[in-house]
């Protein structure tokens, strides 16, 4: 009896029992198929002692109560564990190597009618090539992203992500077969999930046609995955987005992703963030940016200009004489929250508003200004300097 035995035979079936049948139906149900399909009352019938053999085997094992305990833990862990071998998913043991590496103390019988010690087998095949299906493993980083509106960026928010990630089907475990029931080894490639097409000078290996690489065929399968074995999981999770982050900033949320496996640590959480724009505010790093239109005569002049900031009350901003419009003015600490809890600064950009209407005194007031200030041309130089001289 192999490992390969105990994963491919569904010993259950065999003698048409549940999984949590006492000793006492399992004896029952022994005895009357074996009756039934005895080969002495069954002469005729040439595969009668095959499955009489079937019989007792299934029956030598599900009435041991250790043995069957091993065939249980052997074809859960199975179970449990594999993935198909084109899958996306972390990990999972390929099939090919597990049956490679039985193969060779799989076969011959040893004492006490051919049971072998399977916590044994398996702790050397898993040992010896460190990728065992008890082995923890870390779960995988998985990216999404969301959309934040200027003041959630600017101070922070928490948000729940819907989390849709590929996993083994629930109701089959991953197998592909119909509860109760298990997939056996693939007979074109021999689990391997390869097959090797030979065009004359070289061979290429293409996944196995029949069993599209998974190196398990299922004979009955499940109604959920129609025997792919793949699932989906989705899961709600609740993540801190941090203040300050900025349109199309990548961050990463430690332990947020995909669940460990055996105890392995999650994966992480991206989350791309795509944040509104502000009708007034812009942002630079950690800068809040705000343009505020002043008057003319306030440039010139000079004047105390009340700047809003954002979520706080207005600020005071000191336009010193002769600003000319696009200067920047720096408010220290009114800018966005840092990771570090610090604030960066607002940057107070001047523009000097043009009037689109006049009043007949101010057009006059004006054009009085404009004789008085006939000799001051703003352009003068202009077209030397154009010609590079
Ligand atoms: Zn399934
Ligand atoms: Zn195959």
């Amino acid at each position: 009896m192999s490992t390969k035995d105990y994963l491919e035979k569904d010993y259950y079936k065999v003698l048409g029992v549940s999984k949590t049948a006492t000793k006492d139906e399992i004896k029952q149900a022994y005895r009357k198929l074996a009756r039934a399909h005895h080969p002495d009352a069954n002469a005729a019938d040439p595969k009668a002692e095959d499955r009489f053999k079937e019989i007792s085997e299934a029956y030598n094992v599900l009435s041991d109560e250790k043995r069957r305990k091993e065939y249980d833990d052997a074809r859960s862990l199975f179970g449990g564990s594999y993935r198909p071998n084109g899958g996306t998913g972390p990990g999972g043991f390929d099939l090919g190597d597990l049956f490679g590496g039985a193969g060779g103390t799989g076969g011959g019988g040893g004492g006490g009618g051919g049971g072998e010690r399977l916590s044994d087998l398996f702790g050397g095949l898993f040992g010896g090539r460190g990728r065992g299906a008890t082995q923890s493993r870390r779960g995988a980083d998985v990216e999404t992203e969301t959309r934040l509106t200027f003041d959630e960026a600017a101070g922070g928010v928490t948000r729940s992500f819907q989390l849709t990630s590929e996993a083994a089907c629930p109701t089959c475990k991953g197998t592909g077969a119909r509860a109760g029931t298990a997939p056996r080894m693939c007979p074109k490639c021999s689990g391997t999930g390869h097959e090797n097409k030979n065009l004359g000078g070289f061979s290429l290996s293409e996944p196995c046609s029949e069993c599209k690489g998974r190196g398990l065929v299922v004979d009955d399968p499940c109604p959920t995955c129609s025997g792919s074995g793949r699932g989906k999981s989705t899961r709600t999770i609740s993540a801190r987005i941090p203040a300050g982050v900025s349109d199309g900033q990548r961050i990463r949320l430690k332990g947020k992703g995909a669940p460990g496996e055996n105890g392995g640590p999650a994966g992480d959480l991206y989350v791309v963030v795509h944040v509104q724009p502000h009708p007034v505010f812009g942002k630079t790093g950690d800068n809040l940016t705000i343009t505020v239109p002043v008057s003319f005569p306030e440039a010139v002049l000079g004047a105390d200009v009340r700047v809003p900031t954002l979520g706080g009350l207005p600020v005071t901003v000191k336009i010193p004489p002769g600003t000319p419009s696009g200067r920047t003015f720096r408010v220290r600490g009114k800018g966005s929250t840092r990771r570090d809890g610090t604030t960066g600064d607002m940057l107070v950009t001047v523009e000097v508003a043009v009037p689109q209407e006049l009043s007949g005194e101010a057009r006059e007031a004006l054009e009085k200004f404009r004789a008085a200030t006939a000799d001051q041309d703003p352009r003068r130089g202009l077209e030397a300097r154009a010609k590079g001289m």
